[in-house]
């Protein structure tokens, strides 16, 4: 097996290491790089990626990725990485990790009434990354920059759960100076903006969608913020903010931009399975029906993925009919169409219709897992794993292909390997004791000389990981 994820582990140990111990951080520097923000942004995605509110759907997840990569080619810093993700949270939220990490809450996509909407907070959260606010907000402070940006992290994900958590959080780091830094100034949400607007427009969205997205924002959340102590609400959404962009649009050219079928189909899922089947089925019928709301593709893909989960699998394929021809262009209807497919009886030739869509659509993970499935029960072996180990390569970091391929080489009786790729999605999912217990069971059994000697540096990295850990408890 290749060492994937060494890049990522390694700086993960930096990071430790930066925090830990004293004599590697440096207690005068003024500046944080763009490397040691990307290095506690991914670390902090490891605590993201455990809790249980990380939406883990690839297809809601690619979505998010294509639109910010659209409006990053279109930024200031069109070659910083970016990853986006949602959170399952119904309050109307986005946040900026530092290195590029932005989290989505469903809440927010929900809300949002049309792509440039969403594109629009987007565009101000990729703003506050490539302004570099947060390492702006703690540089040439008395203490050590380092740790106060990853104490912010911390903070920014004890907030989502749980107010008082964060207040420990930040008072436990770094004192009562730090509540006042968390908040983004006045300045930084201005800037943000405006230089977001900027984005918006270079990337062909409706500008107008801005202002009209943050008063809606603004009256969802007024009811909610009243006791909320300044530093959680991350982004006050204020009518001076409102009237600034407000201005600014007028002033631009007027586009009007219609949404793309993957941002209907991405809310139609959403609601088709974050309510009940019931709920669900309920309001894609209530959308299609006399009070016709929505898009009408979008309506019956939703509907079909809530009888689906309502276990009405031939009421779903009758619902999908008319889609069938939606299926060619659009990886989303196809990956549906494949899981009606592999409920009827009656079809045949499942691995040939998953051989031709993950030829049409290479990119849509949730096509190969679903391909890989179908080989693993069809006994296809090797053709799973030659499947699975060309997909690793371009999503190293995706926890679920560890998963399957640990199912693969089961099937295989190539244990060593199993228990590797177990210990991958283990730490992918932040359960770095699970992923020393993997690799101590790989190590056990097997002899190949290069993966033991692999095993052998990353199990290394991970007890000096896990003693950091320990240390700083
Ligand atoms: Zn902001």
């Amino acid at each position: 097996m290749k060492k994937l994820l060494l890049p990522l582990l390694c700086s993960l140990a930096l990071t430790c290491r930066a925090e830990g111990l004293p004599d590697l951080g440096d207690v005068s520097q003024e500046m944080i790089s763009p490397q040691q923000e990307r290095q506690i942004g991914e670390q902090s995605m490891f605590q993201i990626r455990a809790d249980k509110s990380y939406l883990d759907d690839a297809e809601i997840a690619d979505y998010l990725n294509q639109l910010g990569d659209l409006l990053v080619a279109n930024s200031g810093e069109p070659s910083q990485p970016f990853e986006f993700f949602a959170i399952n949270d119904n309050a109307v939220n986005a946040f900026a990790m530092p290195g590029g990490f932005i989290g989505v809450n469903t809440g927010l996509m929900l809300l949002a009434q049309n792509e440039s909407e969403l594109a629009s907070v987007l565009g101000h959260e990729i703003a506050h990354v490539t302004q570099h606010h947060l390492a702006r907000m703690v540089a040439g402070q008395k203490y050590d920059s380092l740790a106060a940006m990853a104490a912010i992290a911390v903070a920014i994900i004890a907030a989502r759960n749980n107010p008082q958590a964060a207040t420990a959080a930040i008072y436990g780091a770094q004192g009562g100076a730090m509540q006042r830094q968390l908040n983004f100034t006045r300045t930084h949400e201005l800037e943000a903006d405006r230089i977001g607007l900027s984005t918006l427009e270079r990337s062909g969205f409706d500008t107008r969608a801005m202002p009209a997205f943050f008063e809606r924002m603004q009256r969802a959340t007024r009811l909610l913020e009243g006791n909320t102590p300044s530093y959680l609400r991350t982004h006050p959404v204020t009518a001076e903010r409102i009237a600034d962009v407000g201005n600014r649009v007028q002033q631009l050219p007027f586009h009007l931009v219609p949404d793309s079928l993957n941002f209907q189909l991405v809310r139609a899922k959403l609601i088709a399975t974050l309510k009940t089947p019931a709920e669900a089925i309920a309001f894609f019928t209530s959308a299609m029906g006399e009070q016709k709301f929505g898009n009408p593709i979008a309506n019956r893909y939703g509907l079909a993925i809530a009888l689906l989960r309502n276990k009405q699998e031939k009421l779903a394929a009758q619902e999908f009919i008319t889609l069938q021809n939606q299926a060619s262009t659009n990886a989303m209807i196809t990956t549906l169409a494949g899981k009606i497919k592999r409920l009827d009886p009656q079809e045949k030739n499942i691995a040939g219709f998953y051989r031709s869509a993950t030829r049409n659509f290479p990119q849509h993970r949730a096509l190969v897992y679903d391909y890989a499935e179908v080989l693993l029960q069809d006994r296809r072996f090797e053709d799973a794993l030659k499947l699975l180990n060309e997909q690793v390569l371009t999503h190293g970091n995706d926890a679920h292909l560890y998963e399957l391929q640990a199912k693969t080489f089961a099937a295989l009786g190539r244990t060593q390997e199993e228990h590797h790729a177990l210990a991958y999605n283990s730490i992918l999912h932040g359960n770095l004791r699970s992923a020393i217990e993997q690799l101590e069971l790989a190590k056990q059994s097997g002899n190949d000389y290069y993966e033991l000697s692999t095993i052998e540096s990353e199990l290394k990295q991970f007890k000096e990981i896990a003693a950091a850990q320990r240390k700083k408890n």
